[in-house]
């Protein structure tokens, strides 16, 4: 016996079904993609606001932010695009058109991803 794993309902027919009918199938894969969908707005989100309040600050001309003031715009470090490799092997988190690396002194560098590399 076998039941619809969207509505639940016995499915009548043969044994290999999974839905009961269309509707079923595709509500079940409607909802399966709102749900992925989610998870792409919310890192979406999350990276443009990042992107947002570094813009704030390459418009007044810093480039160097303590850690600490970084953090508290809400700026999440736990979201970036890319690993960018500097000439000299330093490491840079990407965000989009931006990167930035962490100095020992809390301290964080800002630059412009063309700055790393111009011909990107
Ligand atoms: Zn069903």
């Amino acid at each position: 016996m076998e039941y619809c794993i969207d509505c639940g309902n016995r499915i009548r027919g043969r044994t290999d079904k999974k839905f009961c009918n269309d509707h079923c199938r595709s509500h079940y894969h409607n909802a399966l993609n709102r749900g992925r969908n989610n998870v792409f707005k919310e890192v979406n989100h999350i990276l443009k606001k990042n992107t947002a309040i570094l813009d704030q600050f390459v418009q007044q001309g810093v480039f160097q932010i303590e850690k600490q003031t970084l953090a508290a715009t809400g700026f999440d470090f736990t979201y970036f695009t890319n690993f960018i490799n500097g000439p000299l092997g330093e490491q840079y988190y990407g965000i989009y058109h931006y990167a930035y690396r962490q100095h020992p002194a809390e301290q964080v560098e800002l630059v412009q991803t063309a700055e790393i590399w111009p011909e990107t």
